[in-house]
């Protein structure tokens, strides 16, 4: 076996993706429009390190979360300590947070970041054991203004990038002083149906019965539509924050939908929850999630501050947001011969430098072929610098949308370039 058909047999880890230059397009449009909404409504971007102590996420989700469970990502590096690929970020960005002692500074704690995320998931179409979100949060702020801000930001995000038809679910998970009573009441319920409930959902009776809400099967679906709603056991105050919010939706003139089941398993979630689920990915699947989580801070070890935010799933948005092929402004220079190589190397520069895109490529090609690679790459403008060209120092600019063909000189030609763009 040579070394060339060794390499070829490496391929992508199962649960990874290449991620290859024409999609990477649509990405990046969609991480710039993100980046410019978020920046106007007062966030600002934070990162931090893909990998943590593997102890920073089982605080965060809590000891008998299902991705603590089965999905972290986690292994020991050479010094034998266990580290694990982030699962979320939230908790990052909490470490974060009470490591640099932000909360201290005069900013508004208001954070997005973009990047990927890592769970040792059964492969399936669409889901990734590599994949990438976006997600905000916001530190220190009670007022359910904000919940309801943070709602017209996702919208106004998804309206920006073309995604339509999206419906918005929102609800109330309570906090620590209402959900125990609803926790108790919603175990002997799912305890009396337990026949009708599939393994998985009857070890959640005893370690989490919220998270049978989450079952995608349909026999437990019917099943907990007749649970109790949490909605009929939030205290006073969770019930008065969660009707402003929803009236502060109503002045942003957002349309929701209330929806009892929208529940989240993890402890430090309070009172206010919410999703954004479009048709187009079938039953179930939300572009977008958020929510309040309260008593997170706490449970880190930092000051007791309240906190809200959502993540969305690149993977799903980039297949949402309609594909539209930009007219490119770029131009292909065609040379013939080795003076005008250098003539082209040398006009190349100088465009570039000027912010057009420019490219020269240094394969040995008739005319013919150089047009029809111009032709293919969808090149705005062909720059043709053949013998004569280099001989009289005018140039031949062909515009590849009408055919029309014009002599320029030199110095001529960045200027020509912007008057017709
Ligand atoms: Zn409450
Ligand atoms: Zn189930």
């Amino acid at each position: 076996m040579t070394e060339d058909t060794k390499t070829r047999k490496i391929a992508a880890i199962k649960g990874t993706k290449d991620i290859l230059p024409q999609e990477a397009r649509k990405w990046q449009k969609v991480e710039t429009v993100a980046r410019e909404i978020f920046e106007r409504y007062g966030y600002r971007e934070i990162r931090s390190p893909i990998f943590e102590a593997t102890e920073l996420f089982k605080k965060g989700t809590g000891e008998t979360s299902d991705i603590v469970i089965k999905e972290m990502y986690s292994f020991k590096d050479k010094a034998g300590r266990s580290l694990t690929l982030r699962p979320e970020y939230t908790p990052s960005v909490v470490r974060a947070i009470i490591e640099h002692r932000l909360y201290l500074q005069p900013q508004p704690l208001r954070f997005y970041f973009i990047g990927p995320m890592f769970r040792y998931d059964k492969p399936q179409k669409g889901r990734y054991r590599q994949f990438h979100q976006i997600d905000i949060e916001v530190f220190d702020e009670k007022d359910p203004a904000i919940d309801a801000e943070i709602v017209e930001m996702a919208d106004h995000l998804l309206k920006t990038l073309k995604v339509t038809g999206t419906e918005t679910f929102v609800n109330s998970v309570g906090c620590r002083k209402c959900r125990p009573a609803y926790h108790k009441e919603l175990r002997n319920h799912a305890d009396k149906a337990r026949k009708l409930l599939c393994v998985e959902c009857q070890r959640k009776i005893d370690t989490n019965p919220l998270r049978i809400f989450d079952c995608k099967i349909s026999g437990c679906q019917e099943v907990s539509q007749r649970f109790p709603k949490i909605t009929d056991f939030i205290c006073h105050e969770c019930e008065e924050h969660f009707r402003k919010f929803c009236a502060y939706l109503d002045l942003f003139n957002i349309k929701y939908r209330l929806e009892p089941r929208l529940v989240r398993g993890i402890d430090y979630y309070t009172k206010t929850t919410f999703e954004v689920i479009t048709p187009a990915l079938g039953a179930q699947d939300a572009i977008l999630g958020g929510g309040r989580y309260d008593d997170m801070m706490k449970v880190f070890g930092g000051p007791d501050m309240c906190g809200i935010g959502f993540a969305v799933g690149m993977e799903r948005l980039v297949s949402l947001v309609p594909f539209e092929n930009e007219e490119t402004q770029s131009i292909y220079i065609a040379y013939l011969g080795d003076l005008a190589k250098e003539l082209a190397m040398d006009v190349a520069k100088e465009l570039r430098h000027e912010g057009i895109e420019c490219l020269v490529e240094y394969r040995k090609r008739t005319l013919r072929n150089l047009m029809s690679r111009a032709n293919k790459l969808g090149a705005k403008w062909v720059l043709i610098i053949g013998e004569d060209e280099v001989k009289t120092g005018r140039y031949q600019l062909k515009d590849m949308m009408t055919g029309e063909q014009k002599t320029v000189k030199r110095e001529l030609i960045l200027k020509t370039l912007k008057e017709s763009s």
